[in-house]
């Protein structure tokens, strides 16, 4: 039996469409989404709430859409996580593809890339009831 994996390409837009796909669970849907935009490191950095509405739905009455709260949106990668579509340290800010479904233009060298959310300079500042924690 052969070592090497067979090797295809799949669409970036077909995921697209499975992640908008409403008839599709949240937590896939969100999987979608990460394999549709993600960067040659299997990062998906995405601005705040684009996750959210990205999973939104329609309102069947009203025919507006119906944005997932911030908790459901944190189930929802969880679930990701959990099923192994997603791996962990996955959020709403960026979505990473396993390093075993996905790797970009570099090969796995790629996936040394920077992550503008990821890697974004933090400081240990914490704030606690309006002063600054030491
Ligand atoms: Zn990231």
């Amino acid at each position: 039996m052969s070592n090497t994996q067979p090797f295809t390409m799949h669409t970036r837009s077909g995921w697209e469409l499975l992640s908008a796909a409403e008839s599709n669970p949240l937590w896939l849907r969100v999987a979608c989404l990460a394999y549709a935009r993600c960067q040659p490191n299997g990062h998906t950095p995405l601005p705040r709430g684009a996750l959210a509405l990205a999973l939104s739905s329609k309102d069947p009455d009203t025919e507006l859409p119906v944005i997932p709260n911030r908790r459901t949106v944190y189930d929802v990668v969880r679930g990701a996580i959990d099923k192994g579509w997603l791996r962990p340290g996955s959020s709403s800010r960026c979505l990473r593809v396993p390093v075993t479904v996905s790797y970009g233009k570099g090969g796995h060298r790629a996936m040394n890339m920077a992550c503008p959310w990821c890697d974004r300079p933090t400081t240990n500042v914490r704030v606690q009831h309006g002063r600054m924690a030491s």
